[in-house]
């Protein structure tokens, strides 16, 4: 293994202050849990270039695949996560993958818990525990279940926390190391404006963190390249000789649902795949608007009428329903997450105004992977497999899990920030969010970035010990 280069981590020099003044630049799903975390011992000001309450999703122009009718990302407090409802799951040990080094991929899974009660609950956090007694063999191939209803993050009400403040519509341009700080350097409006703080962390997303990298002074190579995102989408249908089978895979208590991965042996790529029941065998001819305005949108209101319906066993049949617990004919549509080899040419840049530009391609050995991956789950399932007449590639769309732009490496010759997050070429700048995820297996990537926010603070709160703050002061 190689030597971590910037290791090893402060006590870092304050001057003379009780508690340390930390900057967070994004409120998404790594920003706030940080916030949280952090204003236990920190004095937190949060930099969100969105609003309060709105939803402003940027204009992202893409040069290679399109991504899709959904916005992939927003800007608002909340981030991207305040557009979904949550499926937090986690990666197999194999899934990680030779890119993350291995104190992360040994450290990663005890902030699991933590964060998904942060995010979801107590009862998630439960759920959550118990998610492997829900298991059960489908061959050689894997089965991990969990849909929970995560909550938008709460940063919206965070007024009310102790020691965070956040300025909205704030967009931070650059930090820059000066003395024994980072000076942050945003637009408020129409003004410029700066801040001091003793330590800055970006978390502005796969897409944005690169940009105020690059404008920070980061000029590494690696800095907004080997753009990942899952391809998704409607790829096939199985056709079962027997619905029970199907079935009695996907019934699973308390919103849990079930979500079968299958490793590659050719390429190593990883596949998840969702069962979602229908009638026949026909696909439609508008895969992703179907989607979108049918299947997904149809489920989320389901779900919210079942609330109201008094009747319990009337509840639970439409509950089963839509959950798409149930087959209610032979035929189940398969909806599949993709794995993505890094590239280095798959990018993101900002153009001169600013925008997002982004090169994301999709691979043809990903594709033969997934079809290798579709036959295995058939079999196992004894079902037949139907493939859509225009291929499988036309029918993926974007996962909406941009990452890996700002890739964890032991080496800064490798990737942008070493093991603890702390940027290569800095000693006061951190980076954790979507873009520091060196690979992301098959599984969404909320729990991985949300889990990193997590061990982030518990390294921080080491090195920021009072302990360490008051020697410091004191020798100063
Ligand atoms: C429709 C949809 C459904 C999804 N469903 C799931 C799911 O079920 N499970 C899952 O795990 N993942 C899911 N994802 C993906 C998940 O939302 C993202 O991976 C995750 O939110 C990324 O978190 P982040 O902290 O990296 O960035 P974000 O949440 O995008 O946060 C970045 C924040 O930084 C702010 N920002 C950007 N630039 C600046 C700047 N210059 N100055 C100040 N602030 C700035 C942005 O406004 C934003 O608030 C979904 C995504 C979408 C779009």
């Amino acid at each position: 293994m190689r030597k971590d280069e910037t290791k090893p981590s402060p006590p870092y020099v304050f001057s003379g202050r009780v508690r340390p003044q930390i900057a967070i630049i994004g409120s998404g799903l790594a920003g706030e849990a940080l916030a949280a975390r952090l204003s236990s011992f920190c004095e937190v000001t949060v930099f969100e270039r969105g609003s309060t309450r709105g939803l402003y999703s940027p204009h992202v122009v893409s040069s290679g695949r399109s991504l899709g009718l959904h916005s992939t990302v927003n800007y608002g407090l909340g981030g991207t996560t305040a557009l979904w409802r949550g499926c937090l799951l986690d990666m197999e040990a194999d899934e990680f993958g030779a890119l993350w080094p291995d104190i992360v991929k040994k450290e990663l899974p005890r902030s699991y818990l933590e964060f998904v009660t942060h995010l979801a609950g107590e009862r998630c956090g439960g759920l959550w525990s118990r998610r492997k007694e829900w298991d059960s063999s489908l061959g050689d191939i894997l089965e991990r279940s969990l849909l929970v209803p995560a909550r938008s993050p709460r940063l919206a009400k965070s007024s009310t926390w102790r020691s965070v403040s956040v300025r909205t519509n704030c967009v931070v341009d650059r930090v820059e190391e000066k003395g024994s700080g980072v000076v942050v350097v945003f637009r408020d409006g129409a003004n410029w404006q700066q801040q001091f703080f003793d330590l800055a962390i970006v978390c502005a997303g796969a897409l944005n963190t690169p940009g105020i990298l690059r404008r920070s002074g980061i000029f590494s190579p690696l800095v907004g390249s080997n753009l990942t995102d899952h391809p998704m989408g409607l790829v096939a249908k199985l056709e079962v000789g027997n619905p029970m089978r199907v079935n009695a895979q996907l019934a699973r208590p308390d919103g849990l649902r079930t979500i079968i991965k299958i490793k590659d042996e050719a390429t190593s790529l990883w596949a998840s795949f969702q069962l979602c029941p229908t009638h026949d065998t026909s696909f439609a001819e508008e895969h992703y608007l179907s989607n979108a305005n049918g299947g997904g949108g149809r489920m989320f209101s389901a779900l919210e009428l079942y609330e109201k319906v008094k009747n319990q066993s009337y509840r639970e049949m439409w509950k089963n329903r839509a959950l798409g617990r149930k087959c209610v004919g032979r035929f189940a549509y398969v909806l599949a997450t993709l794995e993505q080899e890094p590239n280095e040419d798959d990018t993101v840049r900002n153009d001169s105004s600013g925008r997002l530009i982004l090169s994301w391609t999709i691979a043809e050995a990903g594709v033969a992977a997934l079809t290798r991956s579709l036959q295995k789950l058939a079999a196992s399932f004894e079902a037949e497999l139907h493939l859509p007449p225009d291929g499988i590639s036309s029918r993926l769309w974007s996962g909406a899990h941009h990452a890996s732009t700002c890739r964890i490496s032991l080496n800064g010759d490798t990737g942008v920030v070493d093991s603890n997050l702390r940027v290569h070429q800095r000693q006061r700048v951190y980076a954790c969010d979507a873009s520091v995820l060196p690979s992301t297996g098959a599984s969404h990537t909320g729990l991985a970035i949300g889990s990193l926010a997590m061990r982030l603070a518990d390294h921080l709160q080491l090195c920021l010990s009072d302990k360490a703050t008051v020697r410091v002061t004191e020798k100063a």
